[in-house]
């Protein structure tokens, strides 16, 4: 499989080089016109892991037998995903691309979403004012039950975790998949410690009679990263079998509302530190697994 990288869709973010295995990923030391971005130290090294097209916030990298860019990133929806540099949820909408590509569900799916820009899919994708996507998307699964309803609920701060509890806690067995990408973490003491959210969410919806599949990820590492996506196939699954409400809720920090939202762009050095932060305190708090399935 041959290495393509999209200068275009780069933003210098520097994710890709904490997980390349071989150290040959670099930030060029002269920017061009749209900023830094990836350079390979050393073509002859690379094993095609793939670890970079994994971890790559932005769909920049990926691989192909032919020169023909695959269905997920194509579908992916790059361009519109959030400015900020490192970004998580250019992530997290690759792994769900790819959990409805490895499905074949491209033309059977239904994304709701707030209309901001977290996970714009080529897909039948709808964004309404949060949290109201919500419920538009249970009337929406009523009305049309033969299509594949993900409702992809971004929760960052105080006001939309609220907003999720009050509805996750009302799902009773709707035929839907619930992606719960949960950013509500605070840091204290300058990253040295953490204050948790105030509920469990996932936890609490596998207590539920109606609920089919639970489980939650993170994209911290390589292979956590992969598991999240799997998670989300199997979630998928579920719906396609005609079962009860299945969840995945997704962990990830959110370095711009950590960072106090600031003007000049973070640096790689700082999300590093809150990298390193995440996965000493968050996600051992927080660990990956299913916590329910039939
Ligand atoms: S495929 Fe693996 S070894 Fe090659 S550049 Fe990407 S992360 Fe590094
Ligand atoms: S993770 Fe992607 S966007 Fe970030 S520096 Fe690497 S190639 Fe560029």
């Amino acid at each position: 499989m041959k290495r393509h990288f999209d200068r275009i869709h780069c933003t210098g973010c520097g994710n890709c080089i904490r997980f390349c295995p071989k150290g040959i990923l670099k930030l060029s030391s002269e920017p061009d016109e749209q900023g830094i971005y990836i350079t390979v130290t050393d073509e002859e090294a690379c094993i095609s892991c793939r670890s970079c097209e994994t971890m790559c916030t932005r769909g920049a990298f990926w691989f192909s037998d032919t020169d023909e860019m695959p269905e997920d990133i194509r579908i992916m929806g790059r361009e519109s995903l959030p400015d900020h540099a490192g970004c998580q949820f250019g992530i997290m909408a690759h792994m769900l691309s790819k959990a409805i590509v490895n499905l074949g569900i491209e033309d059977t799916v239904t994304i709701f979403r707030s209309d901001r820009s977290e996970a714009n899919l080529l897909v039948d994708s709808r964004g309404y004012e949060a949290p109201y996507f919500f419920e538009e998307a249970l009337k929406f699964k009523q009305e049309h039950p033969e299509r594949l309803v993900v409702i992809f609920y971004s929760d960052p701060k105080a006001g939309p975790h609220e907003n999720a509890k009050e509805r996750f806690r009302n799902l009773k067995d709707e035929k839907i998949t619930l992606i719960h990408c949960l950013g509500y973490f605070e840091q204290t003491d300058d990253y040295q410690g953490y204050r948790i959210p105030s509920e469990y969410l996932a936890e609490q919806m596998a207590q539920k009679e109606g609920a089919s599949y639970i489980a939650r990820g993170n994209l911290t590492t390589v292979p956590d990263t992969l598991k999240t996506e799997r998670y989300m196939e199997e979630a998928l699954r579920c719906q396609m079998r005609g079962e009860g409400f299945s969840v995945v809720e997704i962990i990830f920090p959110c370095f711009f509302r950590l960072e106090d939202r600031p003007k000049d762009p973070i640096t790689p050095e700082t999300r590093g530190r809150i990298h390193q932060w995440f996965s000493d305190s968050i996600v051992p708090e927080f660990r990956p697994g299913i916590l329910k399935e039939k």
